[in-house]
């Protein structure tokens, strides 16, 4: 920086889930001036990728929402509003929308973007004032799967690994994930590990992806297969012996029904041509991944966004299961989340259900959550309402009239465009509540609310490895923007006289309420001895993290009586979930669930030839509604583009640098084509950032039980231009 830094202070980063702590730069102006990674944080060990190293550049990036706006149709100018005016008129409107339709006519769709604390105060809103069941998150389009997938398996959600399994595995096996673009520090700490211990490292991608080019072992698998490669891999492990049968006898039920499916059905032989992988490949890997010390199975989008999501996680969760890889250093199954604070989601926000992993279906939970916050049990619904990509078909059949989005941007994020942007257009009210105003969701909103951006606020964010970390208020909220707390607090107020309620104040308050209602014998999800001194103090803490953990580690260490952001306080080191065998389940034991193949994908066929995938670049994040206000950021990724394969080009006359129409059955969109052999002669890939293209042509077929739309598994044809 040109000028000097008076002061750092604490933050998490607000983008991927590898949870880094940052510090940012105060100059004598005010002004943020620079970020730097926090050298004594266990998670970032002082590094950053370039999205963190450039945080700082969005307090001052442009296009954000100065004050409310509001206007009666959609496309017309906005007026400049107030917050009364705006959150009477959106508090006025969704009552009638609801008196008018029924409750559940008013949709609302919130992010994984959000600090802990917001989400918790949004839920209490939603669940326990507004009273609409159809409150989801953008979440359902990034990690739905593994949710569902840990709960059919564990009896619960929450991923029982950790980044310190790389420290001790003896095997890892990355199941559509490329790391060292999407989280970028998580494989730097994967990379360290290797380095100071090789292990081998097995990559299943059908796109030769960054991480691929590292793997020992890299299996070009064709799309949407994996459950026919895991089966495969199983019957090898059953048949040869590799089995952990003491673990499978201890811990698990349902080992006869899936050991009887793979080895009926899927012998390597019959396997390898669905799934696209040799026979004796698939062999040798079963063999590695059984016969290492301990094997650990990470994955991301490649397995979440999947018609079968949530059948591929319980499919990873049966291979660690079997060779008895669950809550030992370095045998785990660890699901790599999306955003920041996709957890804090799961945990905290009542999307899918109720605050702190308690459940709607489950009637003691509801009983609980009720008496908690003082409200009467019945005003909660029985089971949980649509999830984000029910309620967009559920607004083109008029089910919904109305939505707040909060802090998402579904014209560019969603599946299959066409269909949403005339679902939105049908809507009677929006509103949209966003850092930015020029983001593409706001074209069709009525009321748009400017939001705060991360560190004009305060509260915490849990990471990937369940770490949750503290964000502290760096500057004051930009202009007449407010933080989302502050915008449910005040929206809280208006719903008052419908339904009273205790609101928390603040969000240190919001916090301490989510302490207490984490309490609970035998309960995973335990933050209790948690404060945000204590999080500082340790640049995050695991969890379950009880009051009796608090008390141990102070009698060990001594009180936390002031934060010197040089200073880290060691409290109790890596914590893994399942330890002891035991699991969330009425048994107390894993679930081995069968997963048979089923084809239901849109395969390629003479008309649209292609394979359509879709990932990340490290220079940009989501809908790069910041990332594209970052000058570096976008400078080094400032357009999309296509990569195909030289060959497949060659074959239709398509050179590299030109410009050609991708069309599906629902769309096209002209892209700059980059040939590579990164992909396959029948495979194209696109980056899914920016709007008014990849989107375009996905459909999004639905897994059955997450509603988590499958991205990556789309047919194309490509045309010259
Ligand atoms: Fe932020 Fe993720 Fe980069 Fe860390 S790896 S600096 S959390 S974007």
């Amino acid at each position: 920086p040109s000028k000097p830094v008076k002061e750092w202070k604490y933050t998490t980063c607000n983008y991927c889930s590898t949870g880094c702590s940052i510090e940012l730069g105060v100059s004598a102006e005010g002004r943020v001036i620079t970020s730097r990674g926090h050298a004594g944080a266990d998670v970032n060990r002082g590094k950053l990728c370039i999205k963190g190293i450039l945080e700082h550049d969005l307090f001052h990036s442009p296009g954000r929402g100065t004050q409310p706006l509001m206007r009666e149709r959609a496309h017309q100018p906005f007026a400049a509003s107030d917050w009364n005016s705006a959150l009477d008129k959106t508090a006025k409107q969704i009552k009638a929308i609801q008196d008018q339709y029924g409750p559940d006519s008013f949709a609302i769709v919130s992010t994984g973007q959000l600090l802990t604390e917001e989400f918790y105060a949004l839920g209490k809103l939603v669940r326990g004032q507004i009273g609409t069941n159809n409150y989801d998150g953008n979440t359902t389009l990034c990690m739905a799967s593994a949710v569902s997938g840990y709960k059919r398996s564990f009896g619960s959600d929450g991923p029982p690994g950790c980044y310190d399994d790389f420290e001790h595995t003896g095997c890892l096996m990355a199941f559509g994930s490329n790391l060292p673009e999407q989280h970028p520090i998580i494989y730097w700490r994967l990379k360290e590990a290797r380095e100071k211990r090789h292990f081998p490292m097995i990559v299943v991608d059908p796109r030769v992806t960054m991480l691929a080019q590292f793997a020992d072992i890299h299996l070009p698998i064709t799309p949407g297969t994996d459950t026919v490669l895991i089966n495969a891999m199983m019957h090898v492990i059953f048949k040869e012996g590799l089995a952990d049968e003491h673990y499978i006898a201890q811990h698990t039920q349902g080992i006869d029904d899936l050991r009887q499916l793979v080895l009926d059905k899927y012998d390597p032989k019959q396997a390898q041509h669905i799934c696209g992988i040799d026979e004796d490949r698939i062999r040798h890997v079963a063999r590695v991944y059984a016969k290492a010390s301990t094997a650990m199975s990470i994955w991301t989008m490649g397995i979440n966004q999947s018609t079968h999501g949530s059948d591929g996680v319980c499919n990873i969760n049966n291979l660690n299961l079997i060779t008895g890889n669950i809550g030992k250093p370095g045998g785990t199954s660890l699901s790599i989340t999306g955003q920041c604070n996709a957890m804090g989601t799961r945990e905290w926000s009542s999307c899918s259900g109720l605050p702190g992993y308690r459940y709607l279906e489950k009637s003691e939970d509801r009983q609980h959550i009720a008496n908690f916050w003082g409200i009467d049990e019945a005003f909660f619904p029985p089971a949980r309402g649509l999830a984000q990509t029910d309620i967009f078909p559920a607004i083109e059949s008029g089910q919904i009239k109305g939505l707040w989005l909060v802090a998402t941007n579904p014209m560019t994020s969603m599946p299959n465009q066409p269909r949403i942007r005339k679902a939105m257009e049908q809507l009677e009210f929006l509103v949209v509540q966003d850092v930015y105003e020029d983001v593409e969701t706001n074209k069709y909103a009525h009321v748009y609310f400017p939001a705060a951006v991360w560190a004009e606020k305060e509260g915490c964010h849990t990471n990937t490895e369940r770490r949750v970390n503290l964000t502290r208020n760096v500057l004051p909220a930009f202009a007449d923007s407010k933080p989302d707390f502050w915008i449910f607090k005040e929206m809280s107020k208006r719903f008052q006289d419908r339904n009273p309620i205790a609101f928390p104040q603040t969000a240190e308050a919001a916090f301490n309420e989510m302490r207490e209602l984490s309490k609970g014998e035998g309960r995973t999800l335990d933050i209790s001895g948690m404060t945000w001194d204590r999080i500082e103090a340790a640049r995050g803490i695991q969890w379950p993290y009880t009051e009796a953990d608090a008390a141990a580690d102070e009698a060990r260490i001594g009180k936390v009586i002031a934060i010197d952001t040089q200073l880290r306080v060691d409290y109790k080191g890596a914590r893994r979930l399942y330890v002891d065998g035991k699991f969330q389940t009425d048994s107390g034991r894993a679930q081995l669930i069968c997963v048979d193949f089923v084809n239901n994908n849109e395969c390629p066929d003479k008309d649209y030839p292609f394979w359509l995938n879709s990932g990340r670049v490290v220079e940009h994040f989501h809908t790069r509604t910041r990332t594209g206000k970052i000058g570096n950021c976008n400078k080094f990724s400032p357009t999309p583009y296509m990569e195909m394969n030289p060959d497949a080009a060659a074959e239709l006359g398509i050179e590299h640098g030109c410009y050609v129409r991708l069309v599906s059955r629902r769309g096209d969109a002209v892209v700059m084509v980059q040939t590579t052999h990164r992909v396959g002669r029948n495979m194209v890939f696109i980056p899914f950032h920016f709007h008014d293209c990849v989107n375009r042509l996905t459909l999004g077929l639905l897994d059955p039980y997450s509603r988590q739309p499958a991205f990556k598994q789309n047919a194309v044809r490509v045309e010259k231009v």
